[in-house]
């Protein structure tokens, strides 16, 4: 019903990606659809181009991802959030090499068994890489289907998006349907009136188009608070690994106490003179909100868990983003501090 429009319009407005091949043309490598899939999880096309043109060149291969050094890859991975994604990034990819010879199974059944791909990137893949016409349901699609038919249950978007998909131009049209949720059915004012399938429209044609998707009430998350400790010494700070089965396990970071209500400077990593900065850094992850006091010391090169980091090249450990700030807040009152 809205293949033969869509398609045509894509042909003519597709965005140019790094990870994609142009409308029409031979299909991208699996690789680079499946790293551009992981990495785009919970994540603006914007903030990963830079992320993926780098582990492109970095690791040009699955063989040369699933050969990497996690630490590596993790310190790649810094600041694109999520971290489980890049610890099932090498899990699936050595997953690929071991049990598939180095090549992406095809089909959406073989793909789902992989470690970090879930429904969603399994459509992806099957039908970007390999034509096969599976449903690929993003946000971006869940909103022009509900659109399309003014539904009023979200659960009602697989079925619709799977009797709409095509099985010509499978991996053209899943990328044009994101493409349009993108860049013309936005969440607000929807550029109707550029729409290729404004016929098709029941939302249109009712005229409420941001009435779709029903949005049902959220949840307030729930609110923790924690202390992250910064300690320098000689031009050095104090970093740890993250435990890797806890939230940003394997992450090089600042020693913190344990999040919680009442976050103890018991759980200090060294024994030394502790200043309490007034303003904790906040940072929302996905299931809740952390306010991180951050306590600074002056104090000894002493041997201690973790290692000293040189702090001017503190760019290069890799800190997660909730880390990245609270060592931006603790560098600029370090200053203040007594020698
Ligand atoms: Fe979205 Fe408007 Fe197109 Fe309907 S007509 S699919 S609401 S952009």
């Amino acid at each position: 019903m809205i293949a033969e429009p869509l398609l045509a319009w894509y042909d003519r407005h597709a965005r140019v990606l790094p990870w994609r091949s142009p409308p029409g043309a031979a299909p991208p490598a699996p690789y680079a659809v499946w790293l551009s899939e992981v990495m785009l999880q919970q994540t603006t096309v914007a903030a990963v181009k830079p992320y993926f043109e780098r582990f492109l060149a970095r690791w040009p291969s699955v063989q040369a991802l699933a050969a990497a050094d996690d630490a590596e890859v993790m310190t790649a991975w810094a600041g694109l959030g999520y971290y489980s994604r890049a610890r099932n990034l090498l899990a699936c990819a050595r997953a690929v090499v071991r049990e598939h010879g180095g090549q992406f199974p095809g089909s959406v059944g073989a793909l789902r068994k992989l470690p970090g791909v879930g429904e969603y990137t399994s459509a992806a893949i099957a039908s970007i890489a390999f034509a096969e016409p599976a449903a690929v349901v993003d946000g971006n699609v869940e909103r022009v289907i509900s659109r399309l038919f003014a539904l009023a249950d979200k659960r009602d978007v697989r079925e619709r998006a799977a009797a709409l998909t095509p099985p010509e131009r499978p991996g053209d049209y899943a990328q044009a349907m994101m493409d349009l949720g993108a860049t013309i059915c936005t969440p607000r004012r929807p550029a109707c009136a550029l729409c290729p399938v404004q016929s098709n429209c029941r939302a249109f044609a009712l005229g409420t188009p941001e009435a779709f998707p029903v949005k049902l009430a959220k949840a307030p998350k729930p609110e923790r608070r924690g202390i992250a400790f910064w300690a320098e010494a000689d031009g050095h700070v104090l970093l740890v690994r993250r435990p890797a089965k806890r939230l940003l396990g394997g992450m090089r970071a600042l020693p913190t106490s344990a999040w919680g209500e009442a976050p103890s400077m018991d759980d200090a990593p060294l024994a030394t003179d502790w200043r309490l900065l007034d303003a904790p850094v906040r940072h929302v992850f996905t299931h809740f909100a952390l306010d991180l006091s951050i306590a600074i010391a002056l104090t000894e090169r002493v041997n201690t868990d973790g290692e000293w980091w040189p702090i001017d090249r503190i760019a290069e450990a890799g800190l997660p983003t909730v880390f990245d700030k609270a060592a931006r807040a603790a560098m600029a009152s370090a200053m203040d501090l007594p020698c």
